[in-house]
């Protein structure tokens, strides 16, 4: 099985690729590079001992995408812009990249006759909880562009197999992916400023950022920060195998990867102090505008329907990614 994977060379594609070919498939990676390095997709090779063909190129050139999809068998759909904040500032260049350019992808798709499908989708879609945990009827209402574009394109695909149901789609709502590969030779690589905690935390301890600021300490929860369900990028990746290896019939499902683990922001700086014995100095700054409490998942129906659960634990989120940060301590250069 060959699998088009747009975005593959970004931070969860490139990891997804690893669980791919390790499985034994084949991947073509398609990517415009806007936010990753090439030699991400060189350390995939190392990691695997395979080969990953490569184009750069853009979703939404649906041309050059309907050339280079041929005779691929289903595609892994990670490409877009993902920042919340810039979405705010610059939301007709998400409308543009993430919902015009998954149309171009669809249509490339058609007329190649490649109905499989599995969608990076996001938890923000469901918005500000009515209840928690998020299971996947929770009512969908987000609050930002960028929520909004995976909004659209859920309800695209959903469209789109209602109008010929021989399609193949998944819909994976991520929570929040952290960690890197044990091998420390792809990790998160942000441009600039991270906007995610995580990286941020990894950046204070290699000394690129001073200290961290906690986003406000008066929210209810057990230590009034904010808590949210982390979850170690090789579990996602091996999620996406397990969704794929679901799509043996026509369907368009929707569901979460998370592990159902709420954490707050003091929660993983202990825990990150912990397993890298690297002190996080933070200071506690007013709340971040939009921030929610706490959001975290039901995973039920990846258990019953894809036979995954998340297996890594907060300790190994903390000391992957460090073995990444550490390695790697201006990223990919
Ligand atoms: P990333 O930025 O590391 O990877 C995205 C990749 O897509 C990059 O390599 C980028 O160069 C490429 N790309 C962007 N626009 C493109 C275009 N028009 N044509 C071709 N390539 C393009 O991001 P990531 O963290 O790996 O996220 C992957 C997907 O998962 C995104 O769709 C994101 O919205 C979604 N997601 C991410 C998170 C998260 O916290 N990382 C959470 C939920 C959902
Ligand atoms: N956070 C923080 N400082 C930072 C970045 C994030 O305190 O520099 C907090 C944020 O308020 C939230 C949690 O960490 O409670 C996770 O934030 P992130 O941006 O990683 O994920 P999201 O809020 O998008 O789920």
């Amino acid at each position: 099985m060959k699998i088009f994977i747009t975005g593959g060379a970004g931070y969860i594609g490139s990891h997804t690729c690893v669980e791919l070919l390790n499985a034994g498939y084949e991947v073509v990676v398609y990517d415009n590079l806007s936010n990753s390095s090439p030699q991400a997709l060189q350390r995939v090779e190392k990691i695997t001992g395979k080969s990953v063909q490569f184009i750069q190129g853009d979703i939404r050139d649906e041309t050059v995408t309907t050339e280079a999809i041929q005779g691929c068998d289903g595609v892994i759909h990670f490409a877009g812009l993902k920042a919340v904040g810039e979405s705010v500032a610059k939301p007709l260049d998400y409308y543009e990249n993430n919902v015009y350019g998954t149309l171009c992808l669809l249509r490339a798709m058609q007329s190649n006759n490649i109905k499989t499908i599995v969608f990076s989708s996001s938890a923000t879609v469901y918005g500000d909880p009515e209840y928690l945990p998020f299971d996947e009827i929770h009512p969908l209402r987000t609050t930002n562009p960028y929520g909004q574009t995976k909004l659209v394109i859920e309800e695209i695909l959903r469209d789109l197999y209602k109008s010929d149901t021989s399609w193949k789609i998944m819909i994976l709502r991520y929570f929040n992916p952290v960690g890197a590969h044990e091998s420390g030779l792809i990790g998160e690589d942000p441009q600039g400023l991270p906007n995610n905690l995580m990286p941020f935390v990894a950046q204070v301890a290699i000394g690129r950022r001073e200290s961290l600021n906690v986003f406000g300490d008066d929210y209810d929860t057990h230590d009034g920060t904010g808590v949210r369900d982390y979850i170690h990028v090789m579990d996602l990746a091996s999620g996406h195998l397990k969704a794929l290896e679901a799509l043996t019939f026509p369907q368009c499902t929707a569901i979460n990867l998370g592990s159902g683990i709420g954490y707050s922001v003091l929660d993983l700086v202990n825990a990150f102090i912990k397993a890298t014995d690297k002190p996080i100095p933070f200071i506690i700054t007013p709340r971040r505008e939009g921030d929610i409490a706490e959001f975290y998942a039901d995973p039920t129906l990846a258990k019953n329907l894809l036979g995954w659960s998340a297996q890594r634990n907060l300790d190994q989120m903390c000391r992957d990614t460090w073995n990444f940060q550490s390695q790697n301590p201006q990223g990919y250069v």
